[in-house]
Parts: C-alpha cells; structure tokens; sequence
C-alpha cells in the first residue's frame, strides 16, 4: 500500500476502463486560475466510477466529479480544493429512454447540448429544449446541477428523477412503483434539491425536461437608453404575463463587441471599417433586452400587440420572425443601395445568435470572450463570471456598476430577467494574464462586497466559494452523506 500511496496514479490503475491524465496535462481555464490535481480519470461506465468512490474511500482520496467540465469563467474543469482528484463523467453519453407523453428523456452526465439536440432531430423532431449560451459541448446535467440558465428558463428546475451515487457505494434513486416523470415532485419529502449546487453525491443520471416545438416564434427586442426603464418595461410584461421566456439585455459596450464578432463571422471579407458601417447603421447604442414569444401564431401576434400597448413611449420594439429576417435579408442582397445591403448583413448575422432562441444549440456566444481558437480555456483574455441577484430597486443597476468602477474592473454585465421579475447580473471580469493573482484576489473581496451589498449570487466560481458562509444545515447534510468529505470538499460549503 506505501508504494501505492507514494505514487499517486497507481491507486486508480486496476479501475475497469478508466482513463488516467496524470495532473500536470490537464489544461489551464479561462479564469486563470490553478489547482494542485493528482490527476483526471476518465470512467466509461458507471460500474468504472463506483470502482472510482470504493477506491476514494479505500484511500481517503477526495474527488472531485464534475460532468463536462466546461464550466468556464467559474473554474470550468477545475476542483474547489489542492488535492482532489478531478472525475469527468464525460464518456457516459447514454441518452434515452425518452417518454414523449410526459416532455421527459432521461440523460447520462456526459450528454452535451449538441448531442441531445442531434438525438431529438434524428428521433423525436417535435421536440427542441432550453438551450444556454454556454455552447454545444457544454454538459445538460452539469449545467442543471449549477442551476444554469437557459435562453428560455432557468434550469434549476429542468431535472428530476435523479440517480445519485453516494460515497458508501449506494445508488440513490426515486421508487419506481412510487414515481413517474411527469410528475416530477413524487411524493413524499423532496430530496433531489439537496443534489443541485451541493456536494453530497455523484449524479449518474435523471430525466430532463423537453420543450414541445410551437406553430410560430416571434424575437421581441426593446430598446431603451435608460437601463432601468427597459428593466421596468420587461417587469410589467412578465407582471402582466405577455412574455414568460428569459430576457438577456445586453450592455451596449458589451453588445457592441459581439456584434462586430457575429459580423466578421458570418462576412469573413468584410473590411473593419465596413463593419463599424453596418453597426452604425444598424445597431443601437441604447441597451437592448431580447427575449421570443412561442406558440401559436394568433396568440403570438396579440402578444406583440399587447406589448406596444404596456412598455414606455420611450422604449422601441423591434418584433420579427426567423422567416422574416431570412426574407429581408435575401431582397436587400438584390437592392442597390448600401443601406438595405448592410440591413440584410447585419439581420443575417445577428441571426445566428437567435438560434438559441429557437433550441440550437452554437458557439455564437464565444464571441463575448476574447476567442483565440476553439476552447474558451485558451481565450487570449481570461474572463471570470461573477453574478448578483438585484433587488427590484431603480437604484441597483448602478450601485452595482459603481462598485466595479471602484475596484477599476475591466467588465461587461447581461442582465437577465425572468418571469418571477428577478433580475440577475451575470458580470464578466476581463483581464490580461500577467495580473491573474491580484485579480482573483481582489474578487474575493469583490464577492463579499457584493454579498454584504444585498446583492447575493445565485452560483458560484470556484474561487469565490470560500467567500459563501452557507448555513449550519448544509453541513450538517454533509457529515450525514459524506462524513469523510471525499466528495468536492469546499464545494458550496
Ligand atoms: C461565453 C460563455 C457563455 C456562457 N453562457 C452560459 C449560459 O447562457 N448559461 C449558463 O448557465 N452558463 C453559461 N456559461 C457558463 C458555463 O460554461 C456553463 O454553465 C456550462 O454549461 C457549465 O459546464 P458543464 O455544463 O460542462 O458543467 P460541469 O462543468 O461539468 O459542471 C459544473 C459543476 O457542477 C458539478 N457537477 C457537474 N456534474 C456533476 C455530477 N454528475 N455529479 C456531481 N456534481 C457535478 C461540479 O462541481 C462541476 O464543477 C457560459 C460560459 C461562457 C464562456
């Protein structure tokens, strides 16, 4: 056992189809941020991880699971604490049975967002889902277990029916006789939210929520100067519920940087200058808030005029259809005038980005990081998310920003808000690589001051997570399933 021990690898090698990356080849992460890793094991099944947790506990070896790993601007694959051995369960693809009846597929952790939806269009076309920004290799049941966001809702209540595996080797799931997907509460205690943003246990699997495909969609874009008046005009759509998808709105810094990217994308012989043209024309310098009504087409028409009638006289809508971009974006390539041509290049540019309006998953939402390649670890600029909830104040948007004007930060922030009329801040805090350490540092501070401001997260990067003083019961909870603390120690707690 001591030459075992004294060659961390060893302990894993009898680990039935398990590949083992020793820790100094895995990959830096777009927040620059580091972690001492024994190493990365890769399990193709679930019997190879349950020899994983049996080896964890043999050993006293924490680990660290994680489902894709492209947890990006939060840690992506990294663990919270030195020393755990990180467990990608991205070789469990498995994805089915799928109950059509209940909007219900059961999928394993390894699932990606490009898999599921090549899955449901091969298999089931009436079917489309929330998909994020995140992109197409991003993980569904990571994303969920971190309560992600989607372009329709949040995911924090997209899962159910979960199976968990637990560090004494127990699998933990609903009784059969007991449960069906379409009800997904069950009865009885609920236990699957203690699983979601916590450390408890290893999710193998659960049932994942589809989104039937409607009749019609419709992209809604407002456009207001004020911020805050645009906020209030969503608030009393959700209020009044005309609208009941996600609102991302756009800082126009921010919105100004994607655009250019989405441009030079889809027209890669488009000169920059030509690029600022189709923007000054064509873009706004207002902040823009986007979000789509979808079903059928009558009820979605009255839905558009209902929101003439309830936003500001200061607010412009903007309401189209897919099809309506495709038409005017093929007749302003016959049109002469310059004008229309670089109205026809900017709709089908920004059309990639309302894919995920429509449940396609893409790459498009890259384009906000400075990209050098494929992988956003590798980005030129590393980015690190921070988030807040705001209380529906007309003073919070800026509070929010002076305080990161007072620490000097180089940021863009989404707010998003929702049916409930929260709004949450999704902020981006861009720096150069050599000033990573007294950055992530001053975060900490950051994230504190953000907290003692009333503006508390609604997720957590690995860095920020010692800054969280959770409640007594979550440890409590920890001691009762993983009295070692093999699993993620520091992870929300
Ligand atoms: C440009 C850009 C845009 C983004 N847009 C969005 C967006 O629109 N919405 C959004 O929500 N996020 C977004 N993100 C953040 C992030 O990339 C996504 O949330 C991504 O889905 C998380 O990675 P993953 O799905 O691979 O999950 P993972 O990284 O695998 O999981 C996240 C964490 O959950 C825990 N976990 C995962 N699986 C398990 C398991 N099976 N058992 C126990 N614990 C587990 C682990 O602690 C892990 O660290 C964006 C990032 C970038 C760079």
């Amino acid at each position: 056992m001591d030459g075992e021990l004294s060659n961390p690898l060893r302990i894993w090698e009898d680990i039935e189809d398990c590949e083992i990356i020793p820790g100094d080849q895995i990959g830096k992460t777009l927040s620059r941020t580091s972690r001492d890793v024994p190493c990365l094991l890769k399990p193709r099944s679930i019997e190879g991880l349950r020899q994983i947790v049996a080896t964890a506990t043999k050993y006293q070896c924490p680990i660290y699971p994680i489902s894709r790993g492209k947890n990006w601007g939060y840690g992506a694959h990294l663990p919270v604490q030195n020393g755990s051995t990180i467990v990608s369960l991205e070789r469990l693809r498995k994805i089915g049975p799928c109950i059509p009846e209940s909007n219900k597929i059961y999928l394993e952790p390894g699932v990606s967002q490009e898999d599921l939806y090549t899955y449901l269009k091969n298999n089931y076309p009436q079917f489309t889902f929330n998909v994020t920004a995140g992109g197409s290799d991003t993980s569904i049941l990571g994303n969920c277990l971190e309560r992600g966001i989607g372009y329709c809702r949040s995911r924090a209540n997209e899962l159910h029916g979960l199976q968990v595996l637990t560090i004494d080797g127990e699998f933990i799931q609903q009784n059969p006789d007991l449960w069906h997907p379409s009800h997904p509460e069950g009865i009885g205690a609920g236990w699957e939210g203690l699983f979601f943003q916590s450390n408890f246990g290893i999710i193998t699997g659960g049932w994942f929520t589809l989104i039937p495909k409607q009749d019609s969609g419709i992209f809604i874009s407002l456009l207001n100067a004020d911020l805050d008046t645009l906020i209030e005009d969503f608030r009393t759509l959700y209020r009044h519920q005309v609208l009941d998808e996600i609102t991302h709105i756009g800082d126009p810094g921010r919105k100004e940087y994607v655009l250019k990217g989405l441009i030079a994308k889809k027209f890669p012989n488009l000169s920059t200058q030509q690029i600022a043209k189709v923007i000054q024309q064509h873009g706004s310098d207002a902040f823009q808030g986007v979000t789509a009504v979808h079903g059928r087409t009558t009820i979605n028409k009255a839905r558009v005029r209902e929101i003439k009638k309830l936003i500001s006289p200061s607010t412009d809508l903007k309401a189209f259809t897919p099809r309506t971009v495709e038409q005017i974006a093929s007749i302003s390539r016959w049109i002469p005038f310059p004008y229309f041509r670089n109205l026809g290049i900017f709709l089908e540019s920004v059309a990639e980005l309302l894919k995920l309006s429509e449940g396609e998953p893409t790459n498009i939402g890259h384009l906000s990081i400075k990209m050098k390649g494929d992988d956003p670890n590798l980005a030129e600029e590393s980015a690190v998310y921070l988030n807040a909830t705001l209380p529906n104040d007309r003073n919070a948007t800026q509070e929010l920003r002076k305080l990161l004007d007072l620490g000097g930060y180089k940021y863009s922030i989404t707010y998003i808000v929702d049916t409930r009329q929260s709004i949450s801040a999704i902020i981006t805090i861009h720096f150069e690589d050599e000033v990573a350490p007294p950055v992530q540092e001053a975060l900490g501070h950051l994230t504190k001051a953000l907290i003692e401001k009333g503006f508390p997260p609604y997720r957590s990067g690995i860095d920020q997570m010692e800054h969280l003083e959770m409640p007594l019961i979550n440890k409590k909870l920890k001691h009762l399933f993983d009295p070692e603390n093999l699993i993620a120690p520091g992870r929300y707690l």
